[in-house]
């Protein structure tokens, strides 16, 4: 197993529940992968080392498992953004709206209102994120709130990208600031390292950290699940698949610093996108001061940790050779958010490393190759 991040955790255990020995391997000095959360020992607080991760779901089975390792706290996305010198609720909501426009409507007003905006656009079926968020709330908010931000974010203008990374956000016509719609929402108690510690935590599971593995060492092992980047199992051979990757400078303070856990900044001639403060991540703990993190993305170099796939044209073309290349590797599955070069929230990340674990299983049972 490479990688100790969820998928790797996640495949080991149910490997090693079914009765195999697994070996996990990791270059990083820890376990959780992009999940890991530690204590600050100045402070006491725990902070999401890279970047802010919240648990959400609508998959009850993902939920029940998460929840057999570890106890999850209710915590509830609430994000505000700064744009044109003051502060609104994200995602757009019936009080970002009013506040935004100087008004008091009721819902109804509001969207009768807001697709008076829209039609300006004339745009049937929008293909880029730009012709989404015109057709989804208008030209003014999407200067004010996405435009900038989304430019900062990936590098690129809006028009360059394409409507999928806009659809993840909801446009609500109440006052719910809830960030996601799903049913199950919460915080593991102790931090994401600690639940994957527990979902490792099995006598058949041996785990080495500081072990780089490299294509060479696989025929040791009856089957390889690799969760590492595609394009370097293959060392970037056929070049690399673009990521945009982050730095997070990082700065203390006594007692509050922002009042919330989130806030975007959407003013294009602010550097970062957004600042996290981390205590207000655990809002059952009580800490004075505060470990906060600005952060900016950036184009990745090969020396860079890998964020966001970018996925666009050039990268779909290349991607789709990786895949050929990854199918014909023998004794080889490529799982997880850089095995698979996708955005994977974590409990999609989750629902995959059960499913794939068990099709691993059910192959072997019935003598199917896999
Ligand atoms: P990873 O966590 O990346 O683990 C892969 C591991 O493999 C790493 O530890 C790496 O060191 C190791 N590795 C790589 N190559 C090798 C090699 N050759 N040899 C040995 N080891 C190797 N999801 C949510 O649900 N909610 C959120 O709020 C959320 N916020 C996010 C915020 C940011 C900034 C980012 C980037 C992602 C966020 N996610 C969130 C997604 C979440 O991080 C992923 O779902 C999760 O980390 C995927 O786990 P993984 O095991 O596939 O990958
Ligand atoms: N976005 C934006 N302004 C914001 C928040 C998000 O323009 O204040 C855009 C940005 O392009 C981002 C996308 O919407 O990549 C999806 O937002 P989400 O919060 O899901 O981003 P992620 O969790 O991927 O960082």
């Amino acid at each position: 197993m490479v990688g100790a991040g969820l998928s790797g955790a996640v495949i080991g255990r149910t490997l090693a529940e079914a009765g195999h020995d697994i070996t996990i391997v990791d270059t990083r000095d820890h376990i959780g992968g992009n999940c890991h959360t530690e204590r600050d020992t100045a402070t006491g607080v725990l902070v999401h080392v890279y970047g802010p991760h919240i648990f959400h779901t609508d998959d009850a089975g993902v939920w029940d498992y998460v929840t057999s390792f570890v106890a999850f706290k209710p915590y509830t996305n609430r994000v505000k953004t700064t744009a044109r010198g003051q502060v609104f609720s994200l995602p757009v909501n019936l009080h970002t709206i009013n506040q935004f426009f100087g008004k008091t409507m009721r819902p109804e007003e509001a969207r009768a209102f807001i697709a008076e905006t829209q039609a300006d656009t004339s745009i049937d079926t929008p293909q880029t994120f730009e012709e989404q968020a015109l057709k989804f709330v208008g030209p003014d908010l999407y200067e004010t709130f996405f435009k900038g931000y989304t430019m900062k974010q990936w590098g690129c203008h809006p028009s360059e990208l394409p409507a999928s990374i806009l659809k993840r956000l909801p446009l609500r016509f109440n006052y719910d600031d809830n960030y996601f719609s799903h049913r199950f929402q919460g915080m593991p108690e102790h931090g994401y390292t600690d639940l994957i510690a527990r979902i490792l935590d099995h006598p058949s599971i041996a785990v080495h950290l500081d072990t780089r593995f490299d294509r060479s060492k696989a025929g040791e092992y009856d089957h390889v699940f690799y969760s590492g980047p595609l394009d370097g199992f293959f060392d970037y051979e056929l070049g690399q698949l673009g990521y945009r990757t982050l730095d997070f400078e990082r700065f203390t303070h006594d007692g509050d610093y922002q009042g919330c856990a989130v806030m975007n900044y959407g003013d294009a001639d602010v550097p970062y996108t957004r600042i996290t403060e981390h205590k207000h991540f655990a809002p059952w703990e009580s800490h004075d001061a505060s470990v906060c993190y600005r952060e900016f993305s950036r184009a990745c170099g090969p020396d860079d940790i890998p964020y966001y796939p970018i996925r666009q044209v050039k990268e779909k073309a290349l991607l789709a050779d990786y895949v050929k290349l990854a199918e014909t590797t023998e004794n080889t599955t490529f799982v997880g958010r850089l095995g698979t070069y996708r955005y994977l929230d974590m409990d999609v990340t989750i629902r995959e490393a059960l499913d794939t674990a068990q099709g691993y299983l059910d192959a072997l049972e019935n003598r199917r190759p896999i």
